[in-house]
């Protein structure tokens, strides 16, 4: 066990942020660097070394979190960062962007505030890197069989790493220009800085692992010559269809998914453009989506210098505390303020958009909307507070609704869909297709990090045994596994 009396003796620490004032001027990280090595082992030794640690249970790694509390508390750095690794393959991308389901879950936080778990595993991870023990650990021998991944977020890298180590040699498929998936081009460099995600590509690369960007499966190479190609196929390549907002002027100019507009920040940070082909610079912003992705257009918008941004969200403000009916160890829908929330923007909750409103030229100039309240668990507008509001640049940032049609991959594989429209797949993540497997959002739907990876390993571990008889590759979670929520 860490420190027996830590968590009586030392309170729940964060690091700093950077201010406000400094870090909306640039796309760095808004952590002070170097913050979280003098408070760590301290917050570590909080760890109670619970007897049924229900951290375990919040994430879906299995992370064995209170052995890493208890070695950081001791000072064992190395030790920390086998442990860390022996569960998840890229601890920098969920000790950054994970919403910690293993801190609602963790016991000490029943009467206080729980232990700083995501805070100890990026403190593990970044020292291990500077300390340089994490090493590429390439296969001692090859197995002969190929295996090609499509598409390259953490289920697809998750997934190709488990197999390549394993000794089978694999190729990651990506469409875009660059490796990464959302976690390149879709999650803002303010979250995580991509030399993150870089310096983890090459250690893959010199395990053995091959990337081939800029390669549109089923537009530039068919499924059928895949099929033909590899001996199994893990098909990792998201819920990228994202929701719409059929409402008049939906076609304006000037109104767009959260998703056209990220990846072109994220470009613009990697030099590829000077200025984004669409920029916030001087505009009223209007981003549609209380989640996450509008929490990026809002900072991304601030970063580029917006007149205003305003954050609408159709449900009614969540509160403050757990509420009752979502007690420990659920994960809670609570009132988050995230760091672009901290530096700028106005958050409107209960408002429906009825209408854009267009100028001459056809671009959007503002937006209708209404408040709403919910009858039935259904949305209905209030009578008398229709109101109209600038909006020179509307985002749309309400979710995804599945793995794309019509690029030609799902009809060429004959793949069969789920009743949500994911690739549908059995309890060994296998689609109806002999040697295709299905991975991350594309088979669970719109999810989180954690659960992408952890499905790329539990992927890796089915393909490993279809490939090679049987396998000793961890499989964290069934593709049933949900988080607890109520
Ligand atoms: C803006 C945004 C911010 C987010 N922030 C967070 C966060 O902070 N924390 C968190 O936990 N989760 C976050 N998420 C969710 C998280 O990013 C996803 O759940 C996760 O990336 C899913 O991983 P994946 O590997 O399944 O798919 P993705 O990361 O979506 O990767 C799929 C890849 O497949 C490629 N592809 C698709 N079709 C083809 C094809 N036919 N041929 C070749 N390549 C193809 C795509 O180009 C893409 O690169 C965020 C999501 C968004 C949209
Ligand atoms: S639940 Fe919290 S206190 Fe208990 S072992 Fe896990 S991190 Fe430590």
């Amino acid at each position: 066990m860490a420190d027996p009396r830590g968590f009586l003796t030392t309170p729940q620490q964060h690091p700093e942020r950077r201010p406000v004032t400094e870090r909306v001027q640039d796309w760095k990280e808004v952590y002070k660097p170097g913050g979280l090595l003098p408070i760590i082992s301290k917050q570590a030794g909080r760890c109670m070394d619970c007897g049924i640690p229900f951290c375990h249970n919040g994430c879906p790694l299995g992370n064995i979190i209170p052995e890493w509390n208890d070695l950081v508390w001791k000072g064992d750095w190395e030790g920390a960062s086998e442990r860390l690794h022996a569960t998840n393959n890229f601890p920098e991308f969920t000790g950054r962007l994970c919403p910690a389901p293993c801190e609602t879950a963790c016991v000490l936080g029943i009467n206080q505030p729980p232990v700083t778990i995501k805070n100890v595993e990026v403190a593990i991870i970044d020292r291990a890197w500077e300390d340089g023990t994490v090493k590429p650990l390439p296969p001692e021998r090859l197995s002969g069989r190929t295996v090609a991944v499509i598409g390259s977020g953490p289920s697809g890298l998750a997934a190709a790493q488990q197999l390549t180590r394993a000794g089978h040699t694999v190729a990651v498929y990506e469409r875009a220009d660059r490796i990464g998936g959302l976690l390149r081009y879709g999650i803002p460099e303010f979250k995580m800085e991509k030399r993150h995600l870089n310096r983890r590509i090459e250690q893959m690369r010199a395990e053995g692992t091959k990337f081939r960007p800029g390669m549109h499966i089923g537009v530039d190479l068919t499924g059928d010559a895949l099929l033909a190609r590899y001996d199994a196929i893990v098909l990792a390549v998201g819920s990228t269809k994202a929701r719409d907002l059929e409402v008049p002027g939906r076609d304006l100019a000037g109104v767009h998914q959260a998703m056209d507009y990220l990846p072109y920040a994220n470009k613009t940070c990697e030099g590829d453009y000077l200025t984004a082909p669409i920029d916030a610079f001087g505009k009223h912003v209007v981003v549609i989506g209380g989640g996450d992705t509008g929490a990026d257009c809002l900072g991304t918008a601030t970063r580029q210098g917006a007149a205003s941004v305003t954050q609408l969200e159709i449900m009614p403000r969540p509160t403050d505390e757990r509420p009752g009916h979502q007690p420990w160890p659920t994960y809670p829908m609570i009132f988050r303020v995230s760091s672009a929330h901290e530096e700028n923007g106005e958050r409107v909750y209960a408002v429906s958009t009825t209408e854009f409103v267009g100028d001459d030229n056809g671009r959007v100039q503002a937006l209708k909307l209404t408040e709403v309240r919910f009858e039935g668990g259904r949305p209905v507008p209030v009578e008398g507070t229709e109101r109209e509001i600038p909006a020179d640049l509307v985002l749309l940032a309400m979710g995804f609704v599945g793995p794309e049609r019509g690029n030609g991959l799902i009809d060429q594989l004959g793949l069969a869909l789920d009743e949500r429209g994911n690739i549908a797949r059995d309890a060994e993540y296998a689609t109806n297709v002999p040697g295709v497997f299905v991975a991350g959002d594309a088979g669970r739907g719109q999810s989180l990090i954690v659960w992408a990876i952890a499905e790329g390993r539990s992927a890796a571990s089915s393909v490993d045994a279809y490939l090679s008889g049987a396998s000793t590759l961890p499989k964290p979670i069934p593709p049933t596994a949900r988080q607890v929520t109520v």
